[in-house]
């Protein structure tokens, strides 16, 4: 034990010499000014970036909070997926948007304002008030696009 603290105690003066023999020369006081300087710009910019960061968050909190949800083309978008598989389609992107469109044509558009931490919830209300005629609708467009499909066109 004694013998280890010894031994720590040594490499510690060494170290500390090290540093003081450093610290006398011109260059290191220099570099040292310098990397304080530079320390100093750093925290002086990410404090007023942080500032501005804030300012920027607390007008966007108050009036921005409330968003429109585009309910139905949320939903149609959350389904189509799963409709296509059922009907065993392709399901390449056009494939895919196109069946989106023509259902969203059909059916009725439904635009809700809600605070932002509201709009999972929502989307979950409507999506079961809605379910059966987006089923149908998707089913449809669905069939349409397999009969018809335009990825060929590309
Ligand atoms: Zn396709």
């Amino acid at each position: 034990m004694a013998k280890k603290t010894n031994k720590t105690d040594h490499v510690l003066n060494l170290l500390s010499t090290g540093e003081e023999m450093a610290d006398t020369t011109n260059s290191a006081v220099v570099t040292t000014e310098e990397a304080n300087h530079e320390l100093a710009d750093a925290i002086k910019e990410s404090l007023e970036q942080e500032a501005g960061v804030e300012q920027e968050e607390s007008l966007m909190k108050t009036p921005k909070n409330y968003v429109v949800i585009n309910v139905m083309e949320q939903l149609v978008k959350d389904n189509v997926r799963y409709y296509m598989d059922k009907l065993e389609m392709c399901t390449c992107p056009r494939c895919t948007v196109d069946v989106m469109a023509l259902s969203l044509t059909r059916l009725d558009a439904k635009y809700v304002v809600a605070k932002k931490e509201e709009v999972s919830p929502l989307l979950n209300y409507y999506s079961r008030k809605y379910e059966g005629n987006i089923s149908i609708e998707l089913m449809k467009a669905g069939r349409q696009v397999m009969e018809t499909p335009h990825h060929a066109d590309n």
